[in-house]
């Protein structure tokens, strides 16, 4: 067969591992061009140096249960760069004051009041106690936000001090906008399985006790998987360059800028896939349309070390405190390897889908703010040596009720198509794992329909 030309729309990790995987199936003859509308690859992912050593602004860490990046990792050479967090726990900032986060919890979900006692009050407790005696209604294949759901069983409390810093956390959004189904699947799969209540549910969804860490992360950050990427793809990799147009030609795809293709890989975020197929596949269009973005701001501080940061890993606001930030991640005390550095390093993030007022605020005011509202939280009070702000704008899609019909939905329009692959996000969960997995995906598929 004559070597391909393939287009990957889009430098984030999904579209490098796909442009990775393109490679290793078609072989050194093919042609692989990787349009990037930004200046850089990496999309969410971004490593930059911050008092003198490589630091993580986006992402900065992955799910470690999931297999996908430490295989990657360990395909690429680089296993000696996976580190593992050292095992502090989060606190949670609720009602003014800090609280260990809690445990036997999914997402913040209690499974008994004993998981949330101290944190929400007395009638909060009693009415999670008597939630199983209540008659659930949950028909099978439904979707709620998960707010609605726990609100309706356990009360207003464990939506604001518990649910929403977790999910928060993930999908820079609230309870309100993340659907059950989406965002906490296995415990919409014990609910269609037949829990009695939504206590019931949460017990049969928790995973079994383990000691193998939940996370892990990359010792000089993502930036090393990027490079490592970069070089074992060899693709052309065209920087600020915006995929404008997508049309049919023939057999083959036109892809503007840079002309006529035999396949495509989308790799995107929703509203920019829902503008490059409003021509080509509009009903797909149609559907990621419904995916909507919210935007985030990281500022990285560097303070003198053991100037009395608490020993915890990071510390969760719950919904309704009197602060701008809505989390924090004591980088320092959650990886033994940041631990080793000369200055003590923390993670501030402001902004969330319906809150973005903050995102285009001025560097100076965010600084300010990251570190008052850590003096607040932590009565650590110090100037930092280094600060550097990141705006996300667009960072994280939102997975609202019914997403996971609308990427079925979405999908199935693309899989009738010739020569079209889509990765991201947007489709399949936000985590780096997930992303990298719609990323191999795509790229079989595409070998695989190209091959036929
Ligand atoms: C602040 C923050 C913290 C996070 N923390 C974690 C974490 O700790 N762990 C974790 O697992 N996940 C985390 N995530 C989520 C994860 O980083 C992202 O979901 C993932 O990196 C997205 O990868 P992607 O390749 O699908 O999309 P993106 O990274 O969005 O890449 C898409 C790329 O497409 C480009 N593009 C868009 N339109 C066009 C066009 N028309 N033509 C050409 N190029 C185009 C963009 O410039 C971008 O580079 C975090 C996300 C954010 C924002």
């Amino acid at each position: 067969m004559t070597p391909p030309t393939v287009a990957v729309v889009g430098g984030g990790i999904s579209g490098l591992v796909a442009a990775y995987r393109l490679r290793r199936s078609f072989g050194a003859a093919a042609r692989i061009v990787v349009l990037e509308r930004s200046a850089r690859l990496g999309g969410k992912l971004r490593t930059v140096p911050f008092a003198g050593d490589p630091v993580d602004v986006g992402a900065e860490a992955f799910i470690a249960r999931r297999p996908e990046v430490e295989e990657l990792v360990a395909e690429l050479g680089l296993a000696d760069q996976l580190v593992y967090p050292s095992g502090a726990r989060p606190l949670l900032f609720a009602g003014a004051r800090l609280h260990p986060l809690p445990t036997g919890t999914l997402m913040g979900i209690p499974a008994s009041a004993q998981a949330v006692e101290g944190l929400v009050d007395d009638d909060t407790l009693a009415r999670i106690t008597a939630e199983p005696t209540l008659p659930l209604r949950w028909d099978r294949g439904t979707d709620m936000s998960v707010a609605d759901l726990v609100r309706s069983r356990f009360g207003e409390q464990v939506v604001r001090r518990s649910v929403d810093p977790l999910l928060g956390g993930v999908y820079s959004g609230l309870s309100d906008t993340a659907g059950v189904r989406a965002a906490v699947p296995t415990l919409a799969a014990a609910l269609d399985a037949g829990a009695t209540s939504l206590s019931d549910a949460v017990a049969r969804a928790l995973p079994a006790p383990s000691d193998a860490p939940v996370f892990g992360t990359l010792r000089e950050g993502y930036g090393v998987l990027l490079e490592a990427l970069v070089r074992a793809a060899d693709a052309e990799f065209l920087y600020g360059t915006a995929a404008s147009g997508l049309r049919r030609t023939g057999g083959k795809w036109s892809v503007d800028p840079i002309g006529e293709v035999d396949g495509v890989v989308l790799a995107v975020p929703a509203p920019d896939a829902a503008r490059l197929l409003a021509d080509s596949v509009r009903p797909a269009a149609q559907w990621v349309a419904q995916i909507p973005l919210a935007s985030s701001v990281v500022v990285a501080l560097a303070f003198p070390h053991d100037t009395g940061l608490p020993q915890n890993s990071g510390i969760l606001v719950a919904t309704g405190e009197d602060l701008s930030a809505k989390a924090f991640t004591l980088s320092s005390r959650k990886w033994p390897h940041l631990a080793e550095r000369p200055v003590a390093l923390v993670r501030a993030s402001f902004g969330r889908f319906g809150d973005d007022a903050l995102v285009d605020a001025p560097e100076t005011q965010l600084v300010e703010l990251a570190r008052t509202d850590l003096a607040t939280v932590t009565g650590f009070d110090a100037q930092p040596v280094a600060a550097f702000v990141q705006r996300w704008h667009g960072g994280l899609p939102q997975y609202r009720e019914h997403h996971g019909e609308i990427v079925a939905a979405f999908e199935a329009e693309i899989a009738g198509i010739d020569g079209l692959e889509v990765a991201g996000a947007m489709l399949h969960g936000v985590g780096v794992p997930a992303c990298v997995a719609t990323g191999t995906a795509a790229a079989a598929r595409l070998v695989d329909r190209m091959a036929g």
